[in-house]
């Protein structure tokens, strides 16, 4: 078993009280993985460190040189891109290809944040009085505590980690419990990239008591959360608590609207890929699909056939598509789900349990309803599993009335060729991050986030930036 330790004040240490748990490899169901158990001491020792650092290191004071940190931390990442894919797809059993591609990404995030933190202008407003002369400037917060869900722990938390230490803050990191190697994978780079010790801290163990501790220490002001919608509440709570600011990346019920003039094969291949990506593990999982009525069937039809197709097998074999179900827990949570699906009506017309001569019991066929209304419970709960529905609609304002009943906002899609269409869709669509015939592209450059209950607050982009500083005005007398 490989076994890890926890990266705090520039040093490799063990929990506090000496306790470890372990990571379950998804396809083998072997652990494969042991790793510190912390508590509040270890959390403590970490933001304490990373509060010295902000205090006291160069770190907050010279961009140039963090920049050039950040940029050999990207230039490391990218060398050993392909050894975090294997370790997080074996934490979380995510086909290593997605892993793969995920892991790619992660460079552009430190290179960047960076760019825009060093060349970010300060602006200088006209007040009434002639003789006061204003500068406003952002500044970064201190401490950030950092949570990261399990589905794509690295490029997750480069979304958040990249801007926050661009701008000059220091950071301590608790990854999910159920998938932390990658980013413990990732802090090796840390050490050998040249961040002052405590300037960057990984902090493994329980979300109830290590992520709880976080949220609480008074040194960590502010909190950067992705995770679930009922998580993202606990941690809202923690943070109004301490009047601290958080930034929310949370959960989603994405909606697919498909138009009569879509072009077909590219809309059915991403509606297909939007639902069984990550085996439906994802925020952005395009999990309703509205299609315009009179090719309702025809995409239907479409859609089945290629869910057929979609290959299930070992999560490092070049051809799987879709690997296990990352836990137990969730495997049961989405057969509880299509239960209620078929209770409340709807009808299962492709998959809705383990793929024919299943050789593993956490597969989960690619699971297609119709015959839903969007009030019933699987279109309206985050499934988190390879599972969609299927509806018709009438009119440009049914879909978006559709779109819309829902109490996330996370992202959305719109398949049409009519640009005046795609404007007014996207203009109506209530989400975060909205699509025109694509789905979950996404750049550092493109803010992401959500609205309602899919959180609150941008990262990437200028946003990202905006969201990891706080402005400081100074007024000068100058007569
Ligand atoms: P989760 O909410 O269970 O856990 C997220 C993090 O919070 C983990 O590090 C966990 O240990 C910690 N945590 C758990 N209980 C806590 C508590 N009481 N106090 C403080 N921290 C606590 O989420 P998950 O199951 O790991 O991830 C799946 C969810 O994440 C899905 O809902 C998915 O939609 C969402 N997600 C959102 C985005 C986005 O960008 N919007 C991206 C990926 C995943």
């Amino acid at each position: 078993m490989d076994s890890y330790r926890m990266y705090v004040d520039g040093a490799w240490v063990d929990a506090a009280d000496g306790r470890s748990f372990t990571s379950n490899d998804p396809w083998t169901l072997q652990d494969w993985a042991e790793i510190p158990e912390g508590d509040e001491r270890d959390v403590d020792r970490a933001v304490s460190a990373a509060g010295r650092a902000f205090e006291e290191s160069w770190w907050r004071h010279d961009a140039r040189r963090r920049g050039a940190v950040l940029r050999r931390f990207a230039d490391l990442v990218e060398t050993s891109a392909e050894r975090i894919a294997e370790v997080e797809s074996r934490d979380n059993g995510k086909a290593l290809t997605e892993e793969r591609a995920a892991c790619a990404a992660i460079p552009a995030y430190f290179r960047h944040a960076p760019a825009l933190a060093e060349s970010y202008p300060d602006s200088a407003p006209r007040g009434g009085d002639p003789n006061v002369r204003a500068v406003t400037h952002r500044v970064p917060y201190g401490v950030i505590g950092i949570q990261t869900p399990w589905n794509t722990p690295g490029q997750l938390l480069s979304q958040s980690a990249a801007p926050a230490l661009a701008a000059g803050n220091t950071i301590v990191v608790k990854p999910s419990e159920v998938a932390p190697c990658s980013t413990l994978e990732l802090a090796r780079l840390v050490e050998e990239a040249g961040f002052p010790a405590g300037v960057v801290n990984v902090v493994t163990g329980f979300g109830q008591v290590v992520g709880a501790a976080l949220c609480a220490h008074p040194r960590v002001a502010k909190l950067a959360f992705t995770g679930s919608t009922q998580g993202g509440v606990l941690v809202a709570e923690h943070a109004a608590r301490r009047l601290v600011p958080v930034v929310m990346e949370l959960g989603g019920k994405s909606a697919n609207i498909v138009f009569t003039d879509c072009d077909l094969d590219r809309t059915v291949d991403a509606l297909v890929r939007g639902f069984t990506v990550a085996s439906g593990q994802t925020c952005m999982a395009g999990s309703r699909v509205l299609v315009e009525r009179p090719i309702h069937d025809l995409v239907l039809d479409r859609m089945l056939d290629a869910a057929a197709k979609v290959r299930i097998g070992d999560p490092r074999d070049p051809a799987t598509a879709m690997g296990p179900i990352a836990t137990e827990a969730q495997l049961a949570k989405i057969r509880q789900f299509v239960a209620i699906g078929v209770e409340e009506g709807g009808r299962v017309r492709c998959g809705g349990g383990p793929p024919e001569g299943a050789e593993h019991p956490r597969f989960f066929a690619p699971t297609v309803f119709t015959d839903v209304t969007n009030d019933m419970t699987i279109c309206q709960e985050e499934i988190f599993g390879p599972v969609c529905a299927v509806m018709p609609f009438d009119t440009e304002e049914a879909a978006v009335r559709i779109a819309n009943d829902t109490r996330y906002g996370l992202s959305g899609a719109v398949w049409t060729s009519d640009l005046a269409r795609a404007h007014r869709v996207t203009d109506a669509i209530r989400a975060g991050v909205v699509w025109v015939n694509d789905q979950r592209a996404g750049d550092p450059a493109f803010a992401t986030g959500g609205t309602a209950m899919s959180g609150y607050g941008r990262l990437s982009g200028v946003e990202g930036h905006h969201e990891m500083t706080q402005v400081k005005s100074v007024q000068m007398r100058i007569a």
